[in-house]
């Protein structure tokens, strides 16, 4: 076969991954150009074996098979681990100590989407990694050769690494949702090994989603499981995105726990026997976990939104923890460092089985501030970071108080106002939060006038769409 170059559809090269419509932006032939240039990169570093994983889209097996030919024609040997969560590829590249991972995933993402995301030896490849990976493949840079590929079931390996964390204490009783997804294919193996008792739902892996859509960050995705929890009087319930490095958590009222909120009770946890570590959270977290975390003495860390960019700064400053309000969460003080839900959620059955309270009791310990959520409204990408800027010097002409790691976050005596713009759409990010509801009004009115200032208008908090 000759090949001399690939051109990719500009749009599936992202910030965090490589993501497009199956059949419009997305075709075999990227997913071998993903692999022919990836493996020429490994090869290039003085790698060899590369892990390759996919979720359960109906589209990721045609989409897998031809990136293995893509690593295999530059000479890579693959570790195929079949249909997996994400962060069980991420395992697996450990595991067998390969030289890097793809996983072809559409994440949480409508049926008709995949992508991939990738791993360069223990690294997240992200940003310039992947413009570069575009560049070199539009050039058909390309090495050659001669790789073989082999199957290899992990699913035991990965159950038992996760397990030999468990603490057991009082005996739960919990439902699970992997909403179709990715997760379906490794619940068994951890539930039936557990204390209490585990009642699973959607656990058929299915591309089309039937139940609903897999994304534990919106309330409607939930309310199957709201609805078990209350009616078979559960403990809690745990939920996961498509491709299993999300979480969303439920107590035994039936009310949703927060990224940000959950990250106060692993941070609790963690910092007992860690104690003055640094714990990283996104801007969009709230400003009580960040007090939680110095209350439990622990250095809180603010840092950029984006979970490529936590995992590598988790792993630059060797903190034991770090999250995103999203539900990437990140622990690396006796794992791996990267964002497994599964493992999260065992990690979050420790702390209940183990408490005299209960989940509800905790979240009800839990100052409560009043907040919007995550606000993402429209704005082009030629625009976006400008209007962030523009907003940026006004305020610092003010003399307002201001943290500007990623967009502006701004302090003022109610409270606190975000405004970034999104890495991966054409869309700027608001997040106001005060200690009561004329104060985040006056924020509210504060966030509106920074951005008309800038001839953007915030919409309503109902026609905003939430992450
Ligand atoms: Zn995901």
């Amino acid at each position: 076969m000759t090949e001399t170059a690939h051109k990719f559809d500009p749009t599936v090269l992202r910030e965090y991954d490589i993501r497009g419509i199956v059949g419009r932006t997305i075709h075999p032939a990227d997913a071998r150009a993903i692999g022919r240039t990836f493996g020429t990169l490994v090869k290039r570093k003085g790698g060899k074996r590369v892990a390759l994983g996919f979720d359960g889209r109906l589209s990721s097996p045609e989409l897998a098979a031809a990136c293995q030919a893509g690593l295999t024609a530059a000479g890579l040997d693959v570790i195929n681990i079949g249909v997996a969560a994400t962060p069980m590829l991420y395992f697996a590249v450990y595991h067998v100590d390969a030289d890097g991972g793809i996983q072809i995933t559409g994440s949480h993402n409508p049926p008709d989407y995949n992508g991939f995301k990738m791993m360069m030896g223990k690294k997240s490849f992200f940003g310039e990694d992947i413009q570069k990976l575009g560049a070199m493949a539009a050039k058909g840079d390309w090495e050659r050769g001669q790789g073989t590929s082999e199957s290899r079931n992990i699913l035991a390996d990965y159950a038992a690494r996760l397990l030999r964390d468990v603490k057991p204490g009082k005996k739960l009783k919990v439902a699970w949702d992997t909403g179709n997804g990715a997760v379906g294919v490794s619940i068994r193996a951890i539930v039936d090994k557990l204390p209490g008792e585990h009642i699973v739902l959607n656990e058929r892996v299915d591309g089309t989603f039937p139940a609903h859509h897999p994304d534990p960050t919106v309330p409607a995705n939930l309310e199957q499981l709201m609805d078990v929890v209350k009616q078979r009087g559960c403990d809690l319930g745990i939920a996961f995105d498509g491709d299993g490095d999300r979480i969303g958590a439920i107590d035994g009222k039936g009310r949703i726990l927060w990224g940000d909120q959950l990250l106060v009770l692993w941070s609790r946890d963690v910092l007992k026997g860690r104690p003055g570590a640094t714990i990283i959270a996104d801007v969009k977290a709230s400003q009580v976990l960040f007090d939680e975390i110095a209350r439990a003495g622990g250095k809180p860390m603010m840092f950029k939104t984006g979970h490529s960019l936590i995992k590598s700064k988790l792993a630059e400053i060797g903190a034991p923890l770090a999250g995103e309000m999203s539900g990437h969460i990140f622990f690396a003080d006796t794992f791996y460092g990267f964002d497994d839900a599964l493992y999260c959620a065992l990690r979050l059955l420790n702390i209940v089985a183990n408490a005299r309270e209960s989940l509800a009791e905790m979240r009800d310990g839990l100052p409560q501030p009043v907040n919007t959520p995550e606000l993402r409204f429209d704005c082009p990408d030629e625009r976006k970071f400008a209007v962030v800027e523009e907003v940026k010097g006004r305020l610092l002409k003010a003399g307002a108080k201001l943290s500007d790691i990623d967009g502006v976050r701004v302090s003022t005596k109610d409270g606190w106002w975000l405004l970034r713009a999104s890495n991966t759409q054409p869309v700027l990010v608001a997040r106001c939060e005060a200690a009561d509801q004329a104060g985040l009004d006056r924020l509210k009115g504060e966030l509106k006038a920074a951005l008309s200032a800038s001839g953007v208008s915030l919409p309503d908090e109902s026609a905003a769409g939430h992450h």
